[in-house]
């Protein structure tokens, strides 16, 4: 390296680099005492929707219930049928005799203005109402029954989600937009067009619920589609042309790894610039798979992004050929369950813990250096190493461990750290 570039370069520090800012409207989702800020200086949201029957009331609840220790903030549920309308209150009575007050948020399509309309017990019990532009009607019965639902929303000071979803696009919005395209001299791609489509059906939407009487700061957008790319492309210009808070997600991700995968990429590139403010991860669960793992996607997102803290996290190396025993993965799981499992309670008892940080390591290489950089770490023996794991707290080695029950000891000392720390005496 030159000397004269050298000094150029340590001259200026490195730029840390952080999600961006982005200045909206805020919403308020509320049940009782329980106000979830939406957009403007709130937090990213996370929220989730449930796949029972929603007219299985109690099915309902105890999922939603589950969702809501997960870390979901607010749940929404499917209000398909008057069956599905007269369960809502039933829903919700439950969970407030849990004491869970996490909104509700019902999911209308086709006939929710009749639905909010003849079950005003459902219309209250809901926090939110998501309503999809693009099945709310046609012709001229369209903007009749969308403003059945607003004016529902307004009377009762709820907040409304207009959630365009590509796969129900208003087709009258999509058939004029090609029309115009077609005329263009050079007509853009038939995606362009329905990125058009897509965002002109959520702000006229908007726009005329505004007119219609709807507190602005009440309305939530979102464009959902299923293509990584197209979901960066369509939300960098819905950001552009409003300031309504948004939701952001990828519709349809898909199942295990790949849903996963898919959701971080696309929700990651946009929340970097500043772009959404409360998220879902649409995830197929695997057979048997909890439901619960869409929120749990979703909170990692946030957390490894550096916007949210949930979970204490756990450093895991990957193991490698100097690790051939599988205890330290074991050990690792079993932390991390143990961690996820404590946290409903803890969240409360021992305000903070969230933060702390904790390290599984397989062997000397690391090991004993990403334990000290940790709250509490233990460095397991690699292939040959002596049969010890030493373990830190606080950068310092505190123990070491040896025998058969290294992991009960160790999740002990946890507990013990986290009781000590952050117990209400500390
Ligand atoms: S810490 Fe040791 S076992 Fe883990 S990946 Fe590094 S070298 Fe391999």
């Amino acid at each position: 390296m030159q000397d004269s570039q050298s000094s150029q370069q340590l001259s200026q520090a490195i730029a840390i680099a952080s999600p961006l800012p982005r200045k909206s409207r805020q919403a308020r989702v509320v049940w009782r005492n329980n106000v979830v800020t939406v957009g403007g200086d709130a937090p990213v949201r996370v929220q989730s929707m449930t796949n029972t029957d929603t007219v299985d009331a109690v099915e309902t609840a105890i999922q939603v219930r589950q969702l809501a220790q997960a870390g979901s903030e607010m749940v929404r549920i499917t209000v398909n049928t008057p069956e599905a309308a007269a369960a809502v209150p039933y829903i919700r009575e439950q969970l407030d005799r849990m004491g869970e007050y996490v909104p509700l948020v019902g999911d209308f399509h086709y006939n929710g203005h009749r639905l909010l309309t003849d079950y005003p017990d459902c219309a209250q019990a809901l926090s939110k109402y998501r309503i999809n532009p693009g099945n709310v009607g046609k012709g001229d019965k369209k903007d009749k029954q969308f403003g059945q639902m607003i004016e529902i929303a307004a009377r009762y000071d709820k907040a409304v989600r207009i959630g365009v979803n590509w796969g129900s696009l208003d087709q009258e919005i999509m058939a004029e937009l090609m029309d115009q395209n077609s005329k263009r001299a050079q007509p853009w791609e038939t995606r362009q067009v329905m990125y058009e489509a897509l965002i002109t059906s959520a702000i006229t939407s908007a726009e005329l619920a505004k007119s219609m009487g709807l507190n602005p700061d009440n309305i939530i957008l979102s464009c959902k589609v299923s293509g990584v790319q197209d979901l960066i492309s369509v939300y960098r210009e819905l950001a552009r042309r409003c300031d309504y808070a948004l939701h952001l997600g990828l519709t349809e991700a898909g199942m295990g790894t790949k849903g996963t995968v898919a959701s971080t990429a696309a929700l990651s590139v946009l929340l970097q610039e500043g772009i959404g403010d409360t998220i879902r991860v649409s995830l197929t669960p695997q057979p048997g798979e909890a439901r619960t793992q869409e929120v749990v996607v979703a909170s990692e997102i946030l957390q490894a992004l550096g916007l949210r803290v949930f979970v204490p996290s756990v450093t895991a190396c990957p193991g490698c050929g100097r690790t051939t025993s599988t205890t330290f993965q074991e050990l690792a799981k079993k932390i991390d369950d143990f961690l996820r499992g404590e946290m409903p309670v803890w969240r409360t008892q021992f305000p903070g813990v969230e933060a702390m940080k904790v390290a599984v390591m397989g062997c000397i290489v690391n090991g004993p250096g990403e334990s000290k950089h940790a709250d509490i770490g233990i460095s397991l023996p690699g292939n040959g190493e002596a049969p010890a794991a030493p373990v830190f707290i606080d950068g310092e080695k505190a123990l070491t461990l040896r025998g058969e029950h290294i992991a009960e000891e160790f999740q002990t000392l946890v507990l013990e750290y986290v009781q000590r720390r952050y117990g209400q005496k500390a």
